[in-house]
């Protein structure tokens, strides 16, 4: 039986049941799933962690094209499927454990992958936790150096977004600043089982900095406040700084003084974040 009649099949005949709090929405598309592989570049060398394998449909892919491959899956009902599946293999690991209660991403490398200091995480994400598991593995992780993920379309094009777009906001800010995010592809609803109510896309984010400045970061939810209001405004109310030192700074900076955050490149809220703490302003 394929892949795909094996997931229809045990969800028709209930042996099981898919639960929307883990955010279940099984992938039904080999194209997909090799194009996710691809994009990864991940070859015979790699060491792979994926979140979330489910019935194991990216799995099968992985196992083939790298060295040794670490899993993390929630759902108790779905460790048998997963333990059938790779019962010979030596390579995989299967962690029945929630990603997010991971004591130490790197202790596990170190364990059950080989202390490898290069390792790539691909992962159809369980939606509904996306960002807390992105933030987690760049602030606890020195290992990770490459992310391929599958998300909802609107959060893949935020975190990929350049300034001037309505996408444009804190979270595009900071995961630039860690990383070089790149849209990859779209993947449209009909493609899982069960349905979404909207289309996802994968993207790929190659790390430059683990950990980065959490100042900084507060500083750019300072900025992106209220998004319809001026960054004069925004500072004004979260800096008590007076407004006319504000518009002398931005001028400083080439900047307008009724610019918004949403306009400013990533170069331009570091410039302007020195120019806080320099003047002792935060
Ligand atoms: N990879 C599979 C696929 O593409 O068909 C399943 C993807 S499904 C969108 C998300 C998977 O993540 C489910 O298998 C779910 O049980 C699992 N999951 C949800 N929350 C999790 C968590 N906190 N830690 C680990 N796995 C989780």
């Amino acid at each position: 039986m394929n892949h795909n009649d094996y997931v229809n099949d045990q969800v028709n005949k209930k042996n099981f049941f898919i639960k929307k709090k883990f955010s279940q929405n099984f992938l039904l598309d080999e194209n997909i799933i090799k194009k996710i592989v691809k994009v990864s570049d991940v070859n015979q060398d790699s060491y792979v962690i994926e979140i979330g394998p489910g019935f194991g449909a990216l799995t099968k892919y992985l196992v083939k094209s790298s060295k040794k491959l670490l899993l993390y899956e929630i759902d108790e009902e779905l460790i048998p499927h997963l333990e059938t599946l790779f019962n010979k293999d030596k390579n995989i690991h299967i962690n029945h454990q929630d990603f997010l209660r991971t004591e130490n991403i790197d202790e596990d490398i170190k364990k059950y992958l080989d202390d490898a200091n290069e390792v790539v995480v691909i992962s159809n994400l369980p939606y509904h936790i996306t960002t807390p598991i992105i933030m987690k593995i760049l602030e606890e992780s020195k290992k990770v150096k490459r992310l391929v993920l599958m998300m909802q379309l609107e959060v893949a094009k935020r975190l990929t977004s350049k300034p001037n777009t309505k996408d444009y906001n804190a979270l595009s800010v900071i995961i630039q600043d860690q990383t070089n995010a790149q849209y990859m592809f779209k993947v449209p609803k009909t493609v899982f089982k069960p349905r979404p109510r909207v289309d996802s896309a994968v993207i790929r984010l190659d790390i430059y900095e683990n950990n980065g400045n959490k100042l900084f970061y507060q500083f750019v939810h300072a900025c992106f406040m209220q998004r319809r209001k001026t960054l004069v405004n925004n500072l004004n109310a979260s800096y008590s700084v007076d407004k006319e030192k504000l518009k002398l700074i931005l001028e400083k900076l080439n900047l307008d003084d009724r610019i918004r955050a949403e306009a400013l490149t990533l170069e331009k809220f570091k410039s302007l974040y020195n120019i806080f703490k320099e003047e002792g302003l935060m």
